[in-house]
């Protein structure tokens, strides 16, 4: 046997005690810091004491201004006035256009990845922008809390793929945040609501903000939430609804489609302004100064506001149906939904998004604070302010981890199932006397034999000094950090020697995959605990012939020629049923050979103790043990 298991271990606990953790929501639109203060989870308001950042940055040669007094600067600065950098990131060039994204800055193509934007103090990359807002949130965190942050979770779109999601970590990385995990937006809204509490359902999240439209539809079990599906428009949003309502504006006050450039900004931010008083308000006044001093006034009413808006509506349901079909599921068979999004304040869009799917929404949290409160609640558990029965349950390893012992059989080191992030250790001895090195295979799956698991890696761990066989303590260890990234280390204790690798269990493998891995083992778990069982005592079978073979080799002397040939012959039954498929057949033979070895291994120990006594007396062993 290559290893032997002599140990095992938990996972470590953390001490406990109290420390600063904040939940970003890094929005296209708007950008948000919350924490947990007090055990309630609250986003954090700047000096002026507004708790949504716009998520732009303005460069210049004199100041970098992040947020409202970026905004500021859209006009007059449009170039060096940088917003919606969450659409660039982890993105190249080609991907940006595809998506129809109209952004009005210069840009400098990279033979490689995300491209720059030019400004007036330099190249941009989108992660550095986006670290210039992280940067701002983290000094308005610090300041507010009274102490260095430990660690942050920032919330990303379900659907970002592992490019755009290592983009968001380089960007904390370099506003240096401590990022605990990722968090996916829908699933950080429904922590936000508790849902995680309950026992299993389906919920939608709605996710309307300022230039996108996502849905997502989560399943929940035993406090797990799995994505059944996304979709959305990543050109619908709020802004969207701005732009129809100041072209009806523009009718009304009779101005021309040409109209200079500062007329369309402040006629936008009138429609948007018009729009959202009318969350609250039946009507509203609309206030406009014309060119050569002129003014124009209007009324606009939610029925006016609704002909605009209704059809935009109706196009978030597209999404909301595919998603539905794609999770296989009826819209009878959610049991909430989650609103989300600055848009989804409208009582109009809460009102056809309920009858779609025929249920009340979820809205008494803010929509545009919900997945920073949610990504704050987590940050708490993540950086141990929480005592472990309070423990979310979230992200989880889809596929048991393990490794190759001898027989061809996997041991498992973690099981599925398991909350990431999680450390656990295992110690392993050598086999032989002086082996001098250890294979560590990595395999990932519910079965029994090696061969029917996924390989993942494997790696050796060289040099361990010559000692004899059990005395080395080879401690591995398997780590899986909060975004799943699988670090295997060995290390034999007794001579420091360390070997490590670190590899990506789920890369490459898709729901569907993860799925049929899952239902292969349960299919054939009787299979397997059987043929586990065989390749155990095939294994001993191994060690018991060639033990026996090496003691014939030396003292085959000491046996008459009768008592050799029954031991021949109940080795030779052995060799037989070794390479058969009867683990009991096994048993016996390994069993009846060790009874008819008896009497020699009595007789080989009687002689090496002769030999170690010979030519000393009695008492000379006596007195030196004595
Ligand atoms: P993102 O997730 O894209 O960063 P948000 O969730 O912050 O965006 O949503 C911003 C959008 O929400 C803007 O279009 C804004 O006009 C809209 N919005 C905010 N408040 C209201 C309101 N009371 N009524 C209607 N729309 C609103
Ligand atoms: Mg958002």
């Amino acid at each position: 046997m290559a290893l032997l298991q002599i140990t095992e271990e938990g996972q470590s606990t953390a001490p406990h005690q109290h420390r600063f953790a904040a939940g970003i929501d890094l929005g296209t639109t708007n950008s948000l810091i919350a924490s947990v203060r007090n055990s309630i989870a609250e986003t954090l308001p700047d000096e002026q004491g507004h708790h949504l950042l716009p998520s732009i940055v303005h460069y210049s040669s004199q100041e970098n201004r992040v947020g409202h007094q970026a905004k500021a600067f859209a006009n007059q600065d449009p170039l060096n006035t940088i917003a919606s950098v969450k659409r660039l990131m982890g993105r190249g060039l080609a991907d940006i256009k595809t998506t129809g994204t109209r952004l009005p800055y210069e840009f400098v193509e990279q033979t490689q990845g995300m491209p720059l934007i030019r400004t007036v103090v330099g190249d941009k990359s989108p992660v550095q922008v986006s670290a210039d807002i992280l940067i701002d949130l983290k000094q308005r965190a610090e300041t507010t809390l009274g102490g260095e942050l430990t660690g942050v979770v920032i919330t990303v779109p379900a659907y970002f793929d592992d490019a755009q999601r290592q983009a968001t970590k380089d960007a904390a990385t370099l506003a240096g945040l401590n990022v605990l995990r990722l968090l996916n937006e829908p699933t950080a809204a429904a922590i936000a609501y508790g849902l995680d509490k309950n026992a299993e359902g389906v919920y939608v999240i709605y996710d309307f903000g300022g230039g996108t439209f996502d849905v997502s539809i989560l399943h929940l079990q035993r406090g797990v939430f799995e994505v059944m599906a996304t979709a959305g428009d990543s050109a619908l949003g709020g802004d969207d609804l701005d732009r129809k309502i100041a072209q009806w504006i523009m009718q009304q006050a009779n101005i021309s489609d040409n109209a200079e450039h500062h007329h369309i900004r402040e006629l936008l931010d009138i429609a948007r302004s018009a729009k959202e008083v009318l969350s609250i308000q039946e009507t509203t006044s609309l206030n406009m100064t014309l060119e050569e001093g002129n003014h124009w006034q209007g009324e606009f009413s939610r029925d006016q506001l609704y002909e605009l808006i209704d059809p935009v509506i109706q196009k978030t349901l597209l999404p909301c149906r595919r998603a539905l079909r794609d999770a296989g599921i009826t819209s009878a068979e959610i049991n909430e939904v989650v609103m989300v999004g600055g848009s989804t304040r409208m009582p109009r869009v809460r009102e056809k998004v309920g009858e779609f799917f025929s249920c009340e929404p979820h809205v008494d949290i803010d929509p545009d604070k919900v997945v920073a409160i949610g990504a704050a609640l987590q940050a708490d558990v993540l950086v141990g302010n929480k005592s472990g029965d309070d423990m979310l349950l979230l992200d989880v390893i889809p596929l048991s981890l393990g490794m190759e012992m001898m027989g061809g059989l996997v041991e498992k080191i973690i099981a599925r199932n398991t909350t990431i992030p999680i450390a656990k250790a295992q110690e392993f001895t050598t086999f032989k006397d002086g082996q001098a090195a250890i294979a560590v295979h990595v395999v990932q799956g519910e079965r029994e034999l090696v061969t029917d698991c996924r390989s993942l890696t494997r790696f050796e761990l060289r040099g361990i000094p010559p000692m004899v066989a059990g005395a080395a303590r080879i401690r591995v260890t398997f780590q899986v950090d909060a975004d799943g990234l699988l670090n295997v280390s060995a290390q034999e204790q007794i001579s420091g020697i360390h070997s490590e690798i670190t590899v990506k269990p789920s890369y490459g493998l898709t729901d569907g995959e993860i799925e049929r891995m899952l239902k292969d083992s349960m299919a054939h778990i009787q299979e397997d605990v059987s043929l586990r069982n065989l390749r155990e005592q095939q294994v001993e079978a191994d060690r018991v012939i060639n033990a026996l073979r090496s003691a014939l080799q030396a003292d085959r002397r000491l046996l008459k020629q009768n008592e050799f040939l029954e031991i021949n012959q109940a080795l030779d039954n052995l060799l037989k049923v070794r390479n058969g498929q009867e683990a009991k057949m096994i048993k016996q033979a390994i069993e009846q050979l060790d009874e008819v070895t008896q009497t020699f291994a009595a007789r080989r120990m009687d002689e090496s103790i002769r030999k170690a006594m010979a030519g000393h007396k009695v008492d000379e062993f006596m007195t030196e043990t004595e």
